[in-house]
């Protein structure tokens, strides 16, 4: 019997999913979401995405996108 495929590994993978933002307009691309306007399924890994995807927003590829981490971020601390 061959284990590696069931509800826990999809469950993982939905896990996994992360944020990406647009470093020129801060458009954020949520794997989670997709973008259903251009085609994109949800859950569509950004990754996966085709080379020629663009931010719906100011039409920059994928190499001005920029990775949100769900942790909490490390830009320091507000004190306020
Ligand atoms: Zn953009």
């Amino acid at each position: 019997m061959e284990l590696g495929y069931g509800p826990e590994f999809h469950l993982q993978d939905v896990n996994g999913m992360a944020r990406w933002v647009c470093s020129v307009c801060d458009y954020e691309y949520n794997e989670e979401a997709g973008d259903p306007a251009a085609g994109i399924p949800p859950g569509t890994r950004f990754e996966d995405l085709p080379a020629d995807w663009r931010c719906p927003e100011c039409m920059v590829g994928k190499d001005a996108f920029v990775r949100v981490d769900e942790e909490v971020e490390k830009n320091g601390e507000n004190d306020l």
